[in-house]
């Protein structure tokens, strides 16, 4: 049920409570461990059979499948900012200012009434914001070609080459995207030119290796039928003309190669690590669509680091555990498996987005409207003072 505050009502709660505390997790991640490792912790299925927690009389704890018991500080903090929930996010003033200024920004509003309005009932319709970041290196390889000029060969005869997660490079930054190519050592050796296959010289397509062409002045006659059978000017009566492609040779020196029909080869690595982010609004059917909080912030209340997270579970919003344990399948079937994709880190988040729902009158009519994010952002589907124009 959704609490109600009318306005003069001295109850309102400013939104925002300091003492946030870090989420509870039963993995006990080392932190020299090489990312290449994987998860250290239990297959988190384990988690959905864990104990019932004794103190339901108390209160739902959210923890990120640990079966762990809370410090007591923090049970209260965690209890303290889940009641957020229904508590209004602005004031009075705050939602008035923001109608005010999204009329404004709007050419076809008038803003009489964002100013005249009689705001009536604000209601609050927080909800939360489920954010997973899973962040993965991808070792790709590809057959690479050069030049080869001569030289010492780094063959697999000097050394065996090392598989495509020996190599040891340094990632970037966590949760940023980047891309490195590098060359596999001993992976190079001398072969013939695909291209020219070993020949230096590829067929000139324009005359099919003959150097010559049929003369189109004479159709390949020799004679002008034109000029009373007179010897062909153009190809002085030899019916064929030189192939200007390839200088009559009939072959061209091979691009790939320059000629030389060889090329040096090597194995190329591509590393690519990625921040792969999968997003969920719990959907409390406050009227406004969850699209629109695609570019608002919101206030984190939990946040989750790890080498590999578990799904949450017991968070008052249901929904919540359902989005948690969705996308971390979603990413172990899309990155865990195969030798392509190692994860390095996830983390995972829920913010409380603030949501308020404005009743208010104006002309003898009602009319709604919502004020969502920390940015006070405006929505509205039945704002009075919209001109013609808006109307098309
Ligand atoms: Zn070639
Ligand atoms: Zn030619
Ligand atoms: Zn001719």
């Amino acid at each position: 049920m959704e609490k109600e505050l009318l306005i003069g009502d001295e109850s309102h709660t400013s939104y925002g409570t300091d003492h946030l505390h870090a989420p509870r997790v039963a993995q006990d991640a080392s932190s020299d461990s090489s990312p290449f490792e994987g998860a250290s912790a239990p297959p988190y299925e384990l988690l959905d059979n864990r104990p019932i927690d004794e103190e339901e009389d108390s209160g739902k704890e959210v923890l990120c499948g640990s079966s762990d018991q809370l410090p007591h500080e923090e049970h209260e903090g965690l209890h303290s900012h889940l009641t957020e929930r229904n508590i209004l996010s602005v004031s009075e003033y705050d939602v008035k200012e923001a109608l005010l200024r999204f009329a404004a920004s709007k050419c076809c509003y008038r803003t009489a009434p964002a100013k005249g309005m009689n705001l009536q009932k604000l209601t609050p319709l927080n909800t939360y914001r489920y954010r997973l970041e899973t962040f993965t290196e991808t070792r790709e390889t590809y057959s690479a070609s050069g030049i080869y000029n001569g030289g010492f060969v780094d063959s697999p005869a000097v050394a065996p080459p090392p598989a495509p997660w020996e190599i040891m490079v340094d990632p970037p930054p966590l949760f940023t995207d980047c891309e490195m190519h590098l060359p596999i050592p001993h992976s190079y050796s001398v072969e013939n030119c695909p291209n020219c296959k070993g020949r230096g010289a590829i067929m000139c397509q324009s005359c099919k290796g003959a150097g010559k062409k049929k003369c189109s002045a004479c159709d390949g006659t020799g004679t002008n039928t034109q000029e009373d059978y007179n010897v062909c000017s153009w190809c002085a009566g030899t019916g064929d003309n030189r192939c200007s492609s390839c200088r009559s040779n009939g072959w061209l020196k091979c691009r790939r190669c320059i000629g030389s029909g060889i090329l040096l080869f090597h194995t190329e690595l591509t590393i690519t690590w990625k921040n792969n982010v999968l997003e969920r609004i719990a959907d409390i059917d406050s009227g406004l669509p969850n699209h629109h909080f695609k570019d608002v912030a919101g206030k984190e209340i939990l946040s989750d680091e790890h080498f590999s997270v578990y799904p949450i579970v017991d968070f008052p919003e249901p929904s919540i555990d359902d989005y948690s344990r969705a996308c971390i399948e979603q990413h172990k079937i899309q990155f865990a498996s195969g030798s392509l994709h190692r994860i390095l880190k996830q983390k995972q988040a829920i913010e409380l987005l603030p949501v308020t729902k404005a009743e208010y009158e104006w002309k003898g009519k009602l009319y709604s409207f919502y004020v969502f994010g920390n940015e006070n952002q405006v929505y509205t589907k039945d704002y009075p003072g919209k001109c013609c124009c808006s109307l098309m």
